[in-house]
């Protein structure tokens, strides 16, 4: 097994230890459907040293190439910026310091169109190459969106990561992409249905 599946695997293992995943659970997703796994990207940001040390795994499983030519790390509020805003100041502790600094761009979010990138930010990605992060992906929508406003802003997108890949992706950003970790999870039930309850396994806490 090479490095870089040791550290996927170690990912996987260390996000339910932190309970941003929980498996084989019995959860209430409170919109009437039960399911046995249950991801919370919040216990990701709550100590922010959690999300440095997934922050420099998940620099570990990118190409070298990557890591060498990404000039701009911009994520989606809130998560994805944070986790931006980690990977931009992670990767200039591994890069000469004659070095220009990596620069951290957020997108906000807009009610209309999903999200946005402010006229300040698009200067900042203006003629760059830009790494695009998120904490978890889902439909692959809101990368992809974020894709859309970087190459509008004059950047040029190298590539998408994040830490926690669902599997469920059904659009991409027209770049490779990158996760830290990747788990599908099972089918949820609606509740009249749910196998647990009918095994009477208690509802988990989370
Ligand atoms: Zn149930």
């Amino acid at each position: 097994m090479s490095r870089r599946d040791d550290i996927r695997e170690k990912a996987l293992k260390d996000l339910q230890q932190h309970e941003v995943l929980m498996l084989n659970g019995h959860f209430d997703f409170g919109n009437g459907y039960h399911g046995r796994v249950y991801l919370n990207p919040h216990q990701l940001f709550r100590h922010p040293s959690t999300i440095w040390r997934f922050g420099q795994d998940l620099l570990d499983v990118l190409p070298a190439s990557i890591v060498e030519e990404t000039e701009v790390v911009a994520g989606p509020v809130m998560g994805g910026a944070l986790l931006a805003h980690t990977i931009a100041g992670l990767l200039d502790s591994r890069r000469a310091i004659t070095r220009p600094q990596t620069i951290f761009a957020p997108f906000s979010v807009d009610p209309d169109c999903g999200h946005t990138l402010s006229r300040f930010y698009q200067k900042q990605v203006l003629g760059r190459n830009v790494l695009l992060v998120d904490d978890v992906r889902n439909t692959g929508q809101t990368l992809t969106r974020c894709a859309a406003l970087v190459r509008e802003g004059g950047g040029s997108v190298i590539a998408t990561a994040e830490i926690y890949d669902r599997m469920e992706a059904m659009m991409d950003a027209g770049v490779p992409n990158y996760a830290l970790a990747e788990y599908k999870a099972p089918e949820n039930y609606a509740a009249a249905e749910c196998p647990m309850c009918k095994d009477g396994t208690p509802i988990a806490a989370f």
